[in-house]
């Protein structure tokens, strides 16, 4: 048997993260705030109890300070339709939210979102008549009675979170949502009052302001959402986002939380190959300015890197919305020197926001118990009933399965054939912008040592040796598809896995068979410049043309400067449809721009023919071509492995352990790790 390779140790104390701090209005606990994010639970008033249930379980983890999903003033700035909005019935039925967080010794605040063009109806307006990127319906102009009307809708919304039991309320003032479409000329072409330069663009935000502060009392607190960096053209310049943020101040504004980048922008702000902490020098730049708290957020997901933020005087208080989806006991763990134990939450967006924008309830692709507390249940068991686990195969479901069963109280082994854990998860890692994900697989290490599960690395066991176990649960993964491709010398051809695991190398002209998740990713992990830009901020912003925000670049941000390419790389799909069109919403366009900014030369609709002395021979559509290349990397998705399901059924002896076939052993077809994961949960939660 194997040790666990080590792992770097997280610091076993966090003092500034989990000091307590006067907000002016209140104290909160710490200075862990769980940013506004939408779940979808918002929406459905009848289910206000998933919502509770969901935002309770982060109060009793620890977290200071609970900015709720945007609710929407009034019917013309709801997202969507059906879409979450503060009117006077939805706020009745909050107490019980406001009951269960104020029970767990936490605070919450409602947040107020209005859409403006970003809404998907009819209804939506703006401060010009236009339509934005993002949305179907053309947005008409606000009136100047209509924009007065839009005021009091905000403050008569604030006034009903307080009675609500809300211990605030967060007006959201950036992302590209009403008030900072007031905000950038390219959005307010207005000559009123409400317009016409500098000054009156910010009207609008600052009246909202100090209304909302009328309405809400000195007792509530105000935390206003600014966009810091706008990354659109025709955005704020920094002077006057400091100038509306000084005005905010004298409105009474409390805390003033760091909003980065439109949701139309073309900058990444949110996805794993944005570094760590990004934007943190824009939230220390505003906090040399006003004398408020304020609150860092974007890409800031390890403990950490959050203390770090906090010791170097960028921030106040940072916002960790999607690492308490990931753990909602992230404080406490902190608190009581669990720090290794944490979930790491890899930024993929997959189970969360991209759910939310194709309107399904979000989740987490490593907790599917997040939003699905009253739903998914994991109860102990009691000693006697513990049963003897054996799961095969430590990726991510395997890993999952192992954990989740031995949380409950069964006693597991498990069994792994390589000298690492990880699986698929593993080569995922090692594309340039995915270095994050090698974290999930420490705090898997972590926990599956704590909750005192077995480990057999380079170990396969057979039916046979599986026969004492109670519960064999088959996690045996996938391995790469091969497909038909004669060849008669040439370009060698490789499979992504070799690739990846180092058993093989590319040359300088590449072609990529298979244009899915991983053939994406393969031309990134060929194309990307080394050092991976992710790993140095002020790289990464030069590679997306992030600047200071002046006169010349409003919004901050500029073309992206042309980089020499590394190789030639041509990535190849038999489909006709868009190359990397099945990625997720949030990051596909991530990916797409990287390849284009790359270079890498894009086929569809082809057939692959063979491969001989001249190259990769194919018909792209009608036309035969020859691509020269010296190696072909097949990415043509996986197939399932899974024999080992018969032959625990086939070595049974007396009793038959019951078998479980999960993740990509079960279905390796579009080979998911959310599915793959919330399956072992589930398997996990019936033993
Ligand atoms: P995939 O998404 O199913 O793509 C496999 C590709 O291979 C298909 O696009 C298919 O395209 C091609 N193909 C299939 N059979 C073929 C054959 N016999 N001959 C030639 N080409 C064939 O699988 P994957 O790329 O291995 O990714 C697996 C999963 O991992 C994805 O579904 C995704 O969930 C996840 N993933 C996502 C990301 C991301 O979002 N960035 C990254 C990595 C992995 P044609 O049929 O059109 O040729
Ligand atoms: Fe983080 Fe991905 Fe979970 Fe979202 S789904 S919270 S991005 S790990």
């Amino acid at each position: 048997m194997s040790a666990l390779p080590p792992h770097p140790t997280a610091p076993r104390t966090y003092p500034r993260l989990l000091s307590p701090l006067d907000l002016g209005r209140f104290e909160v606990r710490n200075r862990i705030v769980m940013g506004s994010m939408h779940v979808g639970l918002e929406d459905r008033p009848a289910e206000v109890k998933k919502l509770a249930a969901y935002l309770g379980e982060r109060a009793r983890g620890g977290a200071g300070l609970i900015v709720t999903g945007g609710f929407s003033p009034d019917r013309t700035g709801r997202l969507t339709p059906g879409g979450a909005q503060a009117d006077a019935r939805t706020l009745r039925g909050h107490r019980v939210i406001t009951r269960e967080v104020h029970e767990a010794d936490g605070r919450i605040i409602l947040q107020l979102l209005h859409a403006g063009r970003y809404s998907f109806h009819p209804l939506a307006a703006s401060a010009a008549a236009g339509k934005s990127p993002l949305s179907p319906f053309r947005a008409r102009r606000l009136t100047r009675r209509g924009v007065g009307r839009t005021v009091e809708h905000f403050a008569e919304a604030a006034r009903r979170a307080v009675e609500a039991g809300y211990d605030g309320v967060e007006i959201m003032g950036s992302e590209g949502y009403l008030l900072n479409q007031f905000l950038a000329p390219a959005t307010n072409r207005r000559r009123d009052r409400w317009g016409r330069g500098p000054e009156g663009r910010r009207a609008l935000p600052l009246a909202v302001a100090a209304a909302v502060r009328e309405a809400i009392g000195d007792e509530a607190l105000l935390s206003y959402r600014l966009s810091l960096l706008d990354l659109v053209p025709g955005g704020q310049t920094w002077e006057e986002t400091t100038a509306l943020a000084q005005g905010l101040v004298e409105r009474g504004v409390d805390v003033l939380s760091s909003g980065i980048g439109w949701h139309e922008a073309r900058v990444p702000t949110i996805v794993t190959s944005v570094p760590r902490a990004a934007f943190a020098e824009n939230t220390a730049a505003l906090r040399e300015l006003v004398e408020v708290p304020v609150i860092a957020s974007n890409r800031i997901h390890a403990p950490a890197v959050a203390e770090r933020v906090l010791a170097d005087g960028q921030a106040d208080l940072v916002s960790m919305a999607r690492p308490l989806l990931a753990d909602p006991q992230l404080p406490n763990k902190l608190a009581d020197g669990r720090a290794n134990q944490v979930v790491a939450c890899i930024s993929c967006n997959q189970a969360c926001l991209d759910k939310v924008f194709d309107g399904k309830r979000a989740s987490c692709l490593v907790n599917p118990r997040a939003g699905h507390e009253t739903e998914l249940l994991l109860n102990p068991v009691i000693e006697r009933r513990a049963r003897k686990v054996a799961v095969v195969g430590a990726g991510p479901a395997g890993l999952e399965a192992a954990l989740a069963a031995a949380e409950r109280g069964h006693i597991v082994t498990l069994f792994e054939a390589t000298a690492e854990i990880g699986g698929q998860l593993r080569l995922a890692a090692r594309i340039p912008g995915k270095e994050d994900y090698a974290q999930a697989l420490q705090s898997w290490r972590m926990r599956l040592a704590a909750a005192g599960v077995g480990i057999r690395l380079e170990t396969r066991p057979t039916g046979q040796d599986l026969a004492g176990f109670h519960d064999v649960i088959v996690a045996t993964g996938v391995k790469p598809r091969e497909i038909e491709l004669p060849a008669t010398g040439g370009p060698q051809v490789i499979s992504y896995a070799d690739l990846l695991e180092g058993r093989a190398e590319a040359g300088d002209r590449v072609a990529i068979i298979g244009a899915g998740g991983i053939g994406v990713d393969v031309a990134e992990f060929l194309s990307a410049p080394r050092p991976s830009p992710t790993l140095d901020v002020a790289v990464w912003k030069q590679h997306w043309g992030v600047v200071e925000a002046d006169e010349e670049h409003r919004g901050g941000v500029t073309a992206r400067p042309a980089e020499e390419p590394r190789r030639e790389v041509h990535l190849l799909q038999r489909k006709e449809t868009r190359i990397g069109a099945g990625l997720g919403r949030t990051t596909g366009w991530v990916h797409r721009a990287e390849l284009r900014h790359a270079g890498v030369i894009q086929h569809r609709g082809v057939t692959y023919r063979h491969v001989d002395e001249q190259g990769l021979h194919i018909l792209e559509g009608e036309d035969a071509r020859v691509l020269e290349v010296d190696t072909v990397v097949v990415c043509a998705g996986q197939v399932s492995v899974n024999a080992l399901a018969d032959e625990v059924a086939a070595a049974r002896k007396g009793r038959a352990p019951r078998v479980h076939v999960i993740g990509g052993a079960d279905v390796a077809a579009e080979l998911d790790a959310e599915r793959a994961i919330r399956q072992a949960v589930e398997v996990a939660a019936g033993l």
